[in-house]
């Protein structure tokens, strides 16, 4: 007997069996019927290509079915992705390094962090919230942009996996899981409306973000001879560099302005730190060290850096506070590094819950004997 072919509508029933709980395939196929006609007919058309795609056996390999648009997006990011990769990221930033310290202090940095409703099978990142802040060391933080962004439907089979993720992570309701495919809060109803709302974040994210250019090293196999700098951590629990830059991707795919994603490149905000302090003081702080303050403050909770959504929800993941965290952490270590007058906007803000956060315990990410004292909350500057 051959193996048994997929079709459109079969994918469709085994997921809302996932979700209802009925295991009896021959009643699903039934009950099912009526949710499948109310899809609209792009939602069919996308379990159309999931069944050819499983059929192909080209899972993994997607791009030979693609419509020829897709097909050029496609290329033209495997060559961004191709020309800059991790060493060329690393002497951007030594280059940077290396300029007058006065050009340094006075250079503005953007953190970024997103949330995502899940990634997908093929490592697609769903973007649903950015926070970005925009600091320099000599200024301290001066202005942050938060929004949240149009997941669009959830991905076929994945539904499960965006709840789950949701609950456990950053508790942003954007998709009705037991309505599938019906959407809340920033997700729009059709395609159009979605591509119009992503286009919207890109130029709200373009216009905040103003870094200066970095050069592209000479000897890289690009065309881009600058690229803007945006910072975040390296890997860490699903979060960080890759998840970062696979939401500017999505985004960019998605309005099909490929532009978004080459202008931008994403760093490691740890190195830069690493390098900066090995520039000023001559000698290098340990980059488990460096890591170890970043991450430890994934854990404590600050309500002052949250959106005014997660304000009211019990978690430590918006994506706004890590950006916050991680540029309070930053300027916490190098401030004193570089003798620079410590204002206001070096620190958070006063929190009348601060001693309730000091007191809750922390699980150590890394083993560093001689960081075990918090970052982020009150310390005196002469500790260093
Ligand atoms: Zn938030």
């Amino acid at each position: 007997m051959s193996k048994k072919k997929a079709s459109a509508y079969m994918i469709f029933v085994s997921e809302w069996q996932s979700r209802s709980g009925e295991t009896n395939i021959d009643k699903a196929v039934k009950m099912a019927a009526k949710d499948w006609e109310a899809l609209d007919d792009r939602a069919k058309e996308e379990y159309k290509l999931e069944a050819k795609i499983r059929n192909s056996g080209l899972r993994g390999r997607v791009l030979d079915i693609l419509p020829p648009a897709q097909q050029e997006i496609k290329e033209r990011i495997g060559k961004k992705e191709a020309g800059i990769d991790d060493a060329t990221r690393m002497t951007m930033i030594e280059d940077f390094c290396s300029r007058p310290l006065d050009e340094i202090v006075n250079t503005d940095f953007y953190v970024v962090n997103f949330n995502v409703a899940v990634k997908t099978k093929q490592n697609a990142y769903i973007p649903i919230e950015v926070g970005i802040v925009k600091f320099s060391l000599k200024e301290g933080i001066q202005d942050s942009y938060h929004e949240f962004i149009d997941g669009g439907k959830t991905p076929i089979g994945h539904g499960y996996e965006v709840k789950e993720h949701m609950e456990r992570v950053h508790k942003l309701p954007l998709y009705d899981i037991s309505e599938y495919p019906v959407t809340e809060m920033a997700a729009t109803e059709t395609q159009e409306e979605h591509v119009a709302s992503l286009e919207n974040s890109i130029a709200a994210f373009n216009a905040f973000v103003q870094a200066e250019r970095l050069p592209v090293p000479e000897g890289t196999d690009t065309k881009r001879k600058y690229v803007q700098p945006l910072f975040t951590l390296p890997d860490l629990d699903g979060l960080g560099l890759t998840q970062t830059s696979g939401c500017l991707k999505r985004m960019a795919t998605e309005v099909e302005q490929v532009g978004f994603y080459e202008n931008y490149e994403v760093l490691d905000l740890t190195y830069l730190m690493f390098c900066l302090y090995k520039r000023v003081v001559g000698k290098a702080r340990p980059m488990a060290l460096c890591m170890d303050d970043f991450y430890r403050v994934i854990h404590s909770y600050e309500p002052n850096t949250n959106c005014e959504y997660h304000d009211t929800t019990d978690t430590p993941h918006c994506a706004l506070s890590r950006s916050y965290r991680f540029s309070y952490v930053f300027l916490d270590v190098l401030i004193p590094v570089f003798h620079i007058e410590v204002t206001p906007a070096h620190r958070p803000k006063p929190n009348p819950k601060v001693e309730e956060c000091f007191l809750a315990p922390m699980e150590p990410r890394y083993q560093v004997a001689s960081s075990s004292r918090s970052r982020i909350n009150g310390r005196n500057w002469s500790e260093l």
